[in-house]
């Protein structure tokens, strides 16, 4: 911890560092003063803390502001994602048969020449020109074995090339010990390990420690890069320390080159801890709980995971069906220890037997396995419907109101979808339904958009589209009432679309344009303009005020 460094200006070693992001060394106040100008634009307002309940982890050191950029980061590696068709192993486009080059040294398959010279690619292609043949590649468009241990060769490789990337890897959270003997493991050991020691001809160079251990650090830090697709992996450093929260107060978002921006999602006072959520914060909480124990190796006990109404939305709560009750039904505790699928049960933690979910009204009690049955045929209705079929949607949300509170996961995830579809599928757009469902449009698009302000405030990705989708209706709904009731009704609602619309497009600043939220953002700034435009004229059309 006290390790010395060199002064950034001056080179003599100290202990002493920015306190703000403690990444750059000082020798003395002056130098960092002196410094102060260059650094600013790179010191985090965060640092790394550390301590027994959540390793290391970052905390703000100054107030941050909701959509303020934390930090930005380039990946300590990158690489195909495990089970991947062949793509190129330079920039991650997925390769089309006979429109390939081949790397001259070692034979893998690339979209192009100047691919193939991509410093990414070195550790494979070091590997298998040492393994004394060239790989052949020839079949195209689904998964191919050879990918799969690519990644983790490429962590592998900076132990004896690059100690101090090597000393960042390893420093990444891998889980080894709960991972040992679930079934991910096994393929691990089977895919990627052996096919290292046999295919690589490696199995005197790395042994099973070393490869489980890349492996876990992958999984645990790896993230899915959405800009193509198949989405690529990458490994980032102090990114990977961000703790999780099922109300997060950050988000993160990538930049088309490929690098990693974390930005608060509301605002934040120093001292506080600077959370992501690692689940669907749209899940119920016993499906995120379930997810992060499967993937992440710990049992969330957030705020919201503590709290059966989640912060009194009644995400999860059913309905009552005694004759006459009003209420819902809710667990005392979601947070119970999970039993695990992956590994063999443990008898002793058998805690779900005498579970039950109370009514917040007449005080009834019923057993949690009648609930998650219920949940169950609920959740299997859901996933049989087709898709993209507003009026199924419709139709369930009206059946569904039956059993679940309004607001419950159920409920949201389809009128999510409904609110989203509701003038997409006609060529008019908006302008060519009806009445009706541009009123449902609206109301669900603000019940969602409220909810998640509460629920999870940092979806910003999320909140931002809809909000988008929320400013057309109400831009709509004030063309279709001007042609009743003259012009100038429409002013009051152009006004109130565009202040959302603009909410929109501060949600989605960060956003790349390969991504649709990206290109919804920008098409919000260029509505913005437009809205100005008519807002100016409208308002020189109103009558003056004598
Ligand atoms: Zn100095
Ligand atoms: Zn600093
Ligand atoms: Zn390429
Ligand atoms: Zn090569
Ligand atoms: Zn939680
Ligand atoms: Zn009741």
């Amino acid at each position: 911890m006290t390790a010395q460094e060199p002064c950034i200006v001056c080179s003599t070693p100290t202990e002493h560092k920015c306190s703000s992001c403690q990444v750059v060394h000082y020798c003395s106040r002056d130098h960092q003063k002196q410094h102060w100008k260059q650094h600013k634009y790179e010191c985090i307002p965060a640092r790394i803390k550390q301590d027994a309940k959540y390793g290391r982890y970052l905390e703000a050191t100054r107030s941050i502001k909701a959509g303020d950029v934390i930090m930005k980061e380039a990946p300590l590696i990158t690489g195909p994602s495990q089970v991947t068709p062949p793509v190129c192993l330079g920039c991650y486009q997925l390769l089309e048969e006979g429109a390939i080059v081949t790397c001259q040294k070692c034979g893998w398959p690339f979209c192009s020449e100047a691919c193939t010279k991509n410093a990414v690619h070195t550790p494979e292609c070091y590997y298998t020109q040492q393994r004394g043949e060239k790989v052949s590649i020839s079949t195209y468009g689904i998964p191919h074995p050879n990918y799969q241990c690519i990644t983790v060769l490429r962590c592998l490789y900076q132990r004896d090339h690059n100690q101090k990337l090597w000393a960042k890897l390893q420093a990444l959270e891998s889980h080894n010990e709960d991972r040992k003997g679930t079934e991910k493991w096994e393929n691990d050991r089977k895919l990627v390990a052996e096919f290292i020691w046999k295919f690589f001809k490696l199995d005197g160079v790395f042994n099973e420690d070393e490869i489980m251990q890349c492996c876990g650090i992958v999984q645990i830090n790896g993230h899915e890069v959405p800009l193509l697709e198949p989405e690529y992996v990458a490994v980032f450093d102090k990114i990977s320390m961000v703790e999780h929260n099922c109300r997060a107060n950050c988000n993160k978002s990538f930049t088309s080159d490929g690098n990693i921006i974390l930005s608060a999602g509301v605002s934040i006072t120093p001292g506080s801890h600077i959370s992501v959520c690692y689940t669907d914060p749209l899940w119920g909480t016993e499906a995120r709980r379930h997810h992060l124990s499967d993937s992440k190796f710990f049992e969330c006990s957030c705020e919201r995971c503590s709290d059966v109404t989640e912060f009194g939305t009644m995400f999860s709560a059913v309905k009552c069906k005694k004759k006459g009750c009003k209420g819902y039904l809710l667990p005392d505790t979601f947070v119970l220890p999970i039993l695990h699928k992956t590994k063999s049960p443990d008898p002793n933690t058998r805690g779900l037997d005498n579970k039950f979910w109370k009514c917040n009204a007449c005080k009834d009690e019923v057993s949690d396995a009648i609930i998650q049955q219920l949940l169950q045929d609920i959740g299997r209705e859901l996933s049989a419907m087709p898709k993209g079929d507003p009026d199924a949607c419709e139709r369930f949300i009206s059946h569904c109101c039956n059993y679940l509170h309004p607001s419950h996961y159920y409920m949201t995830d389809i009128s999510l979808a409904l609110a989203q579809m509701i003038g997409q599928q006609d060529r008019l757009g908006l302008a060519g339904i009806t009445d009706d469902r541009l009123l449902l449009k609206t109301q669900l698009s603000r019940k969602i958009t409220d909810l998640l302000e509460i629920l999870a405030p940092a979806e910003t990705r999320l909140r931002g589209s809809l909000l988008f989708e929320l400013h057309a209706a109400i831009a709509e709904t004030g063309r279709r009432k001007s042609l009743t009731d003259g012009p100038m009704v429409m002013l009051g609602y152009v006004t109130e679309s565009r202040k959302i619309l603009q909410e929109s497009a501060e949600l989605l600043a960060h956003e790349p344009p390969e991504l649709p939220e990206g290109r919804l953002g920008r098409q919000a700034k260029i509505n913005l303009l437009q809205m100005d435009e008519l807002i100016k004229n409208l308002s020189a059309a109103l009558p003056s005020p004598l």
